[in-house]
């Protein structure tokens, strides 16, 4: 139990929430936050004997917090870290199925990358998801975790959200996981509680519609916006919403959520509360857009071309599963899907992107290497290398970027696994092996 206080405003602001008996909720603030991850299936079956996240079927309670940094299988995307709260985004499977096989979703908030990596795995084959975050501090923790999910058709930008304005009408579904006062996170990140204020959750509520208002006309019309934050307050949550539908026009749609699991249905979407069920505080609703104003769509681009040798394409080509399009930009080549190359121009043309597809390859002198992120990547055709497999102490000793040898092993680029995942790279060159894992992944831990 933390002996953690609250400001007194904040208290007095629980009365009358839906749902909410204000002792309980405060005191299930200074209790310990559950623990849960969420499996990759395309890496990892979800254990049958695990404690289930009751409204997502890959998502599970652990018992207490291991050291996930001494484990292979997280550096390996094998499961993410995740609150349980907020892993209800599986409930969104239907609509993002009902979206059709080329759908496109944006992630306006995205950061460090949990409903991005969850609305991943959701998206049919031939979709798009474009993972956004602004704040170019918490890009590279966005980029490190979708990497290591490995699902190639994402495209990760960082834009502010009046940029998305210039492809109108491009998106079927755009979550936006708004930034806000942060109620419900409050025992897992004790430094929310500072800085809370009346003052700051009207900030947190008039920003909320700004990025929502800005974003607005790149959702097509009839197209899904789901919003959701981590706090209690009704100015955030409810009042955002009905200032959404009212001003932008959109109407809400019903989730089919258990009512054995605890959620409380207020008068516009969802409220998770830690005194009701096991996980952090949480709000989301959805919406669907109805706009009688429909902006022109796009003239048809073609993707700008840096000249690439016929043998790269041919190796990049050669070392994924599927339909890909390789993009020479700098020294990396990236494995654009096919079946979304029309939008990857747009977003090239429009949008400061930092990644598309898989950055499967790169030049290096006469040399094509191949990346840890094709490695990690689920489109990586593994039989296209000779692999090898190392055990828990040489795992790790890997995954600190020390050198290992490996005997028997050829000459050349070597798939680097542990239990069946692959983790990276090598290089064997006669005696010596370099260790292609990246440096600013590497454990930095002391004493393992
Ligand atoms: N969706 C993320 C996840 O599931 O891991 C968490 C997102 S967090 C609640 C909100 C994000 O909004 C943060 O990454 C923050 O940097 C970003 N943000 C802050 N100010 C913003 C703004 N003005 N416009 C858009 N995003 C903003």
């Amino acid at each position: 139990m933390h002996k953690m206080s609250f400001p007194i405003a904040f208290e007095q602001s629980l009365d009358g929430l839906p749902g909410v008996d204000a002792g309980a909720l405060l005191r299930a603030l200074r209790l310990a936050t559950p623990v849960s991850i969420r499996y990759n299936e395309t890496k990892r079956t979800t254990p049958a004997s695990a404690t289930r996240v009751p409204w997502c079927n890959t998502g599970v309670y652990l018992p207490d917090r291991p050291a996930f940094t001494l484990d292979p299988l997280w550096h390996g995307g094998a499961y993410y870290v995740q609150e349980a709260s907020s892993m209800v985004v599986a409930q969104l499977a239907g609509i993002l199925l009902s979206l059709g096989e080329r759908c496109r979703v944006l992630d306006l908030c995205a950061a460090p990358g949990g409903k991005s990596t969850q609305l991943a795995s959701l998206l049919p084959a031939g979709g798009l998801l474009v993972s956004n975050e602004v704040i170019r501090s918490r890009v590279a923790i966005l980029l490190e975790n979708l990497v290591k999910w490995g699902t190639p058709n994402v495209v990760v930008t960082a834009a502010d959200p009046k940029q998305f304005a210039a492809l109108p009408a491009f998106f079927d579904l755009l979550l936006v996981d708004a930034p806000c006062s942060g109620e419900g996170l409050f025992r897992k990140e004790p430094e929310a509680v500072h800085e809370w204020s009346e003052a700051n959750v009207q900030r947190c509520a008039d920003r909320q519609r700004r990025i929502v208002a800005d974003a607005w006309d790149a959702l097509r019309d009839g197209g899904i916006i789901v919003y959701s934050s981590c706090t209690f307050n009704r100015r955030e949550n409810e009042e955002t919403v009905q200032w959404i539908i009212k001003q932008l026009g959109a109407e809400r749609l019903p989730l089919s959520l258990d009512p054995a699991w605890g959620v409380v249905e207020s008068d516009a979407g969802y409220r998770f509360y830690p005194h009701r069920l096991q996980g952090e505080g949480f709000f989301i609703s959805v919406l669907q857009k109805r706009s009688p104003h429909t902006p022109r769509p796009l003239k048809a681009i073609k993707i700008p071309r840096q000249a690439i040798a016929a043998s790269d394409a041919a190796q990049i080509r050669q070392w994924l599963h599927g339909a890909f399009v390789p993009m020479l930009k700098g020294r990396l080549i990236y494995a654009l899907p096919q079946a979304q190359q029309p939008a990857i121009a747009q977003l090239l043309a429009h949008l400061p992107v930092l990644q598309a597809g898989v950055p499967a390859g790169e030049r290096k002198g006469t040399d094509t290497a191949p990346t840890a992120a094709l490695a990690l990547s689920v489109a990586c055709r593994r039989e296209a290398f000779p692999y090898v497999t190392l055990l828990l102490p040489e795992a790790i000793r890997y995954l600190r970027r020390e050198n290992i040898h490996f005997p028997g092993a050829p000459d050349g680029y070597l798939l680097v696994t542990y239990d069946n995942l692959p983790l990276g790279f090598a290089k064997k060159i006669g005696r010596r092996t370099n260790n292609l894992f990246p440096m600013q992944w590497r454990i930095r831990m002391a004493g393992v």
